[in-house]
């Protein structure tokens, strides 16, 4: 199973991954967090990646494209994976259309999170206190949410235009728990028929 989510910084993309990839036991690539792993190693590449992250500018396409393409034909993947914080930009979206093609993979389902700004904001200054994240001040959040609007967004349109039946805009404005049931629930229904239609191909071979 292919799951993305879309949404801007502290909607709650990441908190969703996690629990889905729990349960459908298949990796969560958060690729800020891959970033951020990279950055222990110190060089010429993460000190300019730490000074993009720092200031809440994107990461070079170059760099998350080729994260991606590694990341994805590991073997942890082959039975889904779950994207969160990529594509973020519409170069890195037509890179991950032709990756999944070469390796013959569909997205199962494009989930956009939508959510008020101000309520964003809120849950990035309570993360600030918690994870003491450089990137979680209050400027950088209005730089993050500008270059959300300004990169990201154009993908959801992208997404929503090719993807019409499986892109699914959800109010992130709900609780934590109940859009976690509410996804877990379209999931598992979703996974039940891949599984009997599976079955039905395998059995009339
Ligand atoms: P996140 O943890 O998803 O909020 O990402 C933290 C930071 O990592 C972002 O503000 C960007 O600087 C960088 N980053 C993560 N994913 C991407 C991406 N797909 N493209 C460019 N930069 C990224």
């Amino acid at each position: 199973m292919i799951l993305i989510f879309l949404g801007p910084p502290g909607a709650g993309k990441g908190t969703q991954a996690k629990c889905i990839a729990k349960e459908f036991n298949i990796p969560h690539l958060s690729t800020g967090d891959i970033l951020r792993f990279q950055l222990e190693n110190n060089n010429e590449q993460t000190k300019q990646i730490k000074k993009n992250m720092d200031s809440g500018q994107l990461v070079t396409d170059e760099i998350l494209n080729s994260i991606i393409s590694n990341r994805i034909c590991q073997k942890d993947c082959n039975n889904g994976f779950i994207l969160d914080g990529y594509p973020r930009t519409i170069n890195q979206a037509i890179f991950l259309e032709d990756q999944l093609k070469k390796n013959s993979l569909n997205i199962d389902y494009i989930f956009e999170i939508s959510i008020e700004d101000t309520i964003v904001i809120s849950r990035i200054n309570n993360r600030a206190v918690i994870e003491k994240r450089v990137d979680d001040s209050d400027v950088t959040i209005k730089t993050r949410l500008f270059k959300y609007y300004e990169d990201t967004k154009p993908v959801s349109n992208f997404y929503q235009k090719k993807y019409g039946l499986i892109y699914k805009t959800i109010d992130g404005n709900q609780k934590i728990e109940e859009l976690n049931s509410k996804l877990l629930k379209l999931l598992k229904k979703h996974w039940f028929w891949l599984i009997i239609i599976y079955l039905l191909l395998t059995s009339a071979l």
